[in-house]
């Protein structure tokens, strides 16, 4: 009995107790192997007629047998000497296939698998494993075989063809774990569909058919056939124009499991720092774990064509989370850990291809499909408001430009460029006001002074807008204004004196109407209003809106906006002001109250006190 190397034994013991839930994942392992030992007799065989094989005949056969626990994988590839398995199988990632890449530059031979686990992953599912080889060329065949790290054996023995044929003693179902999945030929058959669909070499099994008998009317009998697992031609791999609407609509359905079809798909062959093929598509809809916590972003991701991971969520940035697609690469080598995964450089790099290439592609799609844009932005819109407010603004300038809200004038979405394009001469800023619905937005009083002017608002509906708007700041020279704050100014210089001529006269009669409110609520009067007696103007950074939308999140109520209580000096209710001040301050106190209250009410603010609210008005009344 030999021993394993000292490191291989420690991979070994590390397979054998693994708690590693994809344990699945050892027939990719094994097959990624067939197929590279394949690639290089196929690769001889275009030089050397003693191969006598032609690209057809080369296949991966798959035996699976429920009574005796076993399961066999057996391709007729380049195989291997007594030599190699003992330098290859005694030692952890050796990779062979790495030194034969390297005395093959020239030519342009695909090898996966340059390291990783590789067969060891084979002791996740067995107790025993025995590898029949034999090389090309030689005469004679060796059987390696390990019961895991007590050590293995390498003996001569009968083969008839050069290849290998690995058999996996399936372990015994244990009271934590069942085993029996890999003996079951349905679920084998899913699980190469699902990890090696497109190896370049049929991957053929034998499975049990269910058909109608001939020979007994009405009655059915089972036969065996060989079927072919994979599909081998991976669709991104074929030219776009050879590739039909249906083709990749389809692809999308059974890949994403989506029932309809993309918005869009984004097709593209990168070369260069990274080489790589892309198959991206925005769904036409939010996958109902969208908004949940479970929600995981994140591509599949391929090396030549192997499934190496299902969702690796470093390929997006947060921003496009809602892509679904995959990556085939050259430059990644397969490997089970996400850790390194995370710290590849070269999936950086192809991360921020990807960033740019979708970025590209919505914009496109803005130009030139609006309404299908539209749609996207509905599903997805508030993913990327949501990025130009994260990471303190970081992505903003990328994603300014895919920003559509809807907007005053038709209540249709326009960008901001079709916005500051509209604008007359005579507006200075980007007006927008927000609220739950249009509907709520339009019964604020402040919006018909800001239209009478011929000015158009950006209505704000998405509980992220006005963060997003606000960490934007300026689109162009135009900074954004809340048309309820107060530092709106659409009024001309006459309209402005005039007011705060009316103010300072009625100074007194403010600061007691203040003093009823607490103290911390100015008042004051305002021409902007048409019909409304009263508005709360926002003063400070934070708005009403926002103050809804943080006292909403855990851990942060308390939060307030600052207001003024503006008075519509040509309603009646601004002269009762005077009045009262002079000859009844008691019922003044109340009127500010219950005027203060009015405003919040008609902002789409709840009233702080409603007791008392209704106790004022009950009196009143
Ligand atoms: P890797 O494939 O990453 O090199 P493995 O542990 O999976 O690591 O395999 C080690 C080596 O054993 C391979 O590099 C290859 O040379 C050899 N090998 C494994 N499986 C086969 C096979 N089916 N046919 C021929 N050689 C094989």
């Amino acid at each position: 009995m030999k021993q394993f190397k000292a490191e291989s034994k420690k991979l070994l013991d590390l397979m054998i107790n693994s708690i590693y839930t994809h344990k699945e994942i050892f027939l990719r392992e094994l097959i990624s192997n067939a197929s590279d030992a394949i690639d290089k007799l196929y690769f001889r065989s275009l030089t050397d007629d003693a191969v006598g094989l032609n690209k057809d005949d080369f296949e991966i056969r798959i035996e699976a047998d429920k009574e005796s626990r076993i399961l066999k994988i057996s391709d007729n590839g380049i195989g291997m000497t007594a030599e190699e398995l003992d330098n290859n199988l005694g030692v952890i990632a050796k990779s062979g296939s790495q030194k034969f890449k390297a005395e093959n530059t020239d030519e342009n031979i695909d090898i996966i698998g340059q390291f990783g686990v590789g067969f060891y992953s084979a002791f996740m599912v067995s107790k025993k494993v025995t590898v029949v080889s034999k090389a090309f060329g030689s005469d004679e065949a060796n059987c390696w075989e390990s019961s895991g790290a007590s050590g293995y054996t390498v003996t001569p023995c009968e083969k008839e063809t050069a290849g290998t044929e690995i058999t996996l003693y399936i372990s015994d179902n244990t009271d934590d774990v069942s085993y029996d999945e890999f003996l079951d030929s349905y679920r084998i058959s899913a699980l190469i569909k699902k990890y090696s669909n497109y190896i370049r070499y049929p991957i053929r099994m034998e499975m049990e058919n269910t058909v109608p008998d001939e020979e007994n009317e009405g009655e059915y009998k089972k036969v065996k056939e060989i079927r072919t697992l994979n599909s081998m031609l991976p669709l991104w791999k074929k030219q776009k124009n050879e590739i039909t609407v249906d083709e990749y609509n389809t692809f999308y359905r059974e890949v994403f499991y989506d029932y309809e079809a993309p918005l869009r798909v984004i097709h593209s062959k990168t070369e260069g720092n990274a080489t790589f093929n892309a198959l991206l598509f925005v769904p036409s809809h939010a996958p109902y774990d969208y908004y949940s916590k479970s929600f995981e972003k994140g591509l599949q991701l391929y090396s030549k064509g192997v499934l190496i991971s299902d969702k690796c969520g470093e390929l997006l940035p947060e921003h496009f989370n809602f892509i679904k697609g995959l990556v085939d690469s050259e430059d990644i080598s397969l490997n089970i850990s996400r850790e390194m995964l995370q710290h590849d450089h070269q999936l950086k790099l192809i991360a921020r291809t990807l960033e740019k290439k979708i970025k590209s592609e919505l914009k496109k799609m803005l130009t030139t499909d609006r309404e299908k844009y539209e749609a996207f932005f509905d599903a997805f819109g508030t993913s990327l408001k949501f990025g130009v407010y994260s990471d303190y603004g970081m992505h903003k300038d990328e994603l300014v430009d895919l920003l559509i809200f809807k907007s005053s004038k038709e209540k249709k979405y326009v960008t901001l460029q079709e916005y500051v394009d509209a604008m007359p001469s005579t507006q200075k800023s980007i007006y927008y006001a927000a609220g739950e619905t249009i509907d709520r937005i339009e019964m604020l009083p402040q919006v018909d002074a800001v239209k009478d002017k011929g000015f158009e608002i950006l209505y704000l509906t998405d509980y992220v807008d006005e963060f997003a708007v606000k960490t934007i700041m300026t689109f162009g020279d135009k900074a954004f204004i809340n048309i309820c704050a107060d530092e709106i100014d659409i009024d001309s210089e006459e309209e402005k004196d005039a007011i705060k001529a009316e103010n300072e006269k009625n100074n007194e009669m403010f600061s007691f109407m203040s003093e009823a409110l607490g103290g911390s609520t100015e008042v004051r009067y305002t021409n902007k209003l048409k019909n409304h007696p009263v508005c709360l103007t926002n003063e400070g950074a934070i708005s009403a809106e926002m103050e809804k939308v943080l006292n909403s999140m855990p851990g942060n109520s308390g939060v307030k906006a600052e207001f003024v209580l503006e008075i519509n000096i040509s309603h009646p209710v601004a002269e009762k002001l005077k009045v009262l001040f002079e000859s009844d301050k008691d019922k003044l106190t109340k009127y500010a109250k219950l005027l203060y209250n009015q405003a919040r009410l008609i902002g789409g603010l709840s009233i702080e006190d409603p007791t008392e609210f209704s106790a004022l008005i009950s009196e009143l009344m």
